[in-house]
């Protein structure tokens, strides 16, 4: 327990308790000193590796004896808390750290100390592998979302608040390393297994978009067409059920739903095509209306307001421009037979 005062420590008198500005205080009558409670500065550090796992150290000492928490230790008077926060690191968990920012202030009246004033930084690790020193048994990362139970509330609540400041960051680059899974081959030196097919897409939230409004974009292209590409006209008919199919290949694609791509013959369009005369420039030219209408239409139904949803509505346009490649590619040798 917090320990009580029982003398002043300025003349010997014992101290009494007296209401003042609505709270008790210890008051000495001999020297009228009150003696005001502050919160004293505890810093704590939270470092999180690449694999978001967050560094915790389980404590030798009471409070809370055997339970883990951030690193973390009172601020001595003639430091900076930063300071406080990597030398607390340092000393308890073995690792070397640079601060990034501050997460959390959170003042809280404890039973053990009193008040106090927590401090929570993050930190990059700099150097220095996981090791318990001073007054932890064991160091070592979780995974951010299997964390036990800690010793202080305010870590858990610094920790909540630093997993919601990237939490839109954490899922644009999942969202993105699946797009480039070379990304990760690149880093990692090998190809994970089983990278394809659990994809999650962040943008599958605007493929609803085109799923829904399939007929409207096709309409709004084959209006584009005649007036852009105006010797496309007579052939408007043949050009927007091929614009249908299209359609169902991008909606298909995005599913990745194997390979009934293939099965849409598109090689058939590009012999049309062909046969109808119409020139490749043109098919290309339509082709690049097709893309930018399927573009245009999600993007004027969703309001780019935050980069989480820019960063979407690009990831859409880059897999549909994987697509389009494709259908270009079948189209273009079906025209050349
Ligand atoms: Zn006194």
């Amino acid at each position: 327990m917090k320990k009580q005062r029982i003398y002043c420590p300025y003349c010997g008198n014992p101290v009494v308790h007296r209401q003042m500005e609505g709270k008790m205080r210890d008051f000495c009558m001999q020297c009228a000193n009150v003696f005001y409670e502050n919160p004293l500065p505890v810093a704590s550090s939270i470092v999180v590796n690449e694999n978001r796992e967050v560094l915790l150290v389980k404590r030798k000492n009471e409070p809370y004896q055997g339970m883990w928490c951030l690193p973390i230790g009172f601020a001595e008077a003639d430091e900076e808390v930063k300071d406080a926060a990597l030398r607390e690191l340092r000393e308890e968990a073995g690792i070397e750290g640079k601060v990034v920012r501050l997460v959390d202030v959170d003042t809280v009246d404890n039973y053990f100390y009193g008040s106090l004033a927590i401090v929570t930084y993050e930190v990059t690790h700099t150097g220095g592998t996981p090791a318990a020193g001073d007054d932890a048994v064991e160091a070592r990362f979780f995974p951010v979302s299997e964390l036990p139970p800690l010793a202080w509330s305010s870590n858990e609540k610094a920790i909540r608040i630093y997993v919601e400041f990237y939490r839109d960051t954490w899922a644009m680059v999942d969202s993105y390393r699946q797009l480039f899974p070379e990304i990760d081959a690149l880093a990692l030196g090998d190809v994970a297994p089983g990278a394809q097919g659990q994809k999650n897409f962040l943008s599958n939230v605007l493929v609803t978009i085109i799923e829904k409004n399939a007929a409207e974009i096709t309409r709004e292209w084959v209006h584009e067409v005649r007036s852009r590409i105006p010797v496309l006209s007579m052939h408007a008919e043949y050009l927007g059920e091929m614009n249908r199919k299209v359609l169902k290949a991008v909606r298909q694609g995005l599913h990745e739903h194997g390979d009934s791509f293939d099965s849409l013959r598109f090689k058939d369009n590009g012999r049309d095509l062909k046969r109808l005369d119409i020139g490749f420039p043109d098919v290309l030219n339509a082709m690049a209306l097709s893309r930018k209408g399927i573009w245009m239409h999600v993007i004027r139904k969703k309001i780019l307001s935050s980069p989480m949803e820019i960063y979407i509505t690009l990831e859409l346009n880059n897999r549909i421009i994987f697509l389009y490649d494709r259908i270009i590619y079948h189209l273009s040798s079906g025209y050349m037979e």
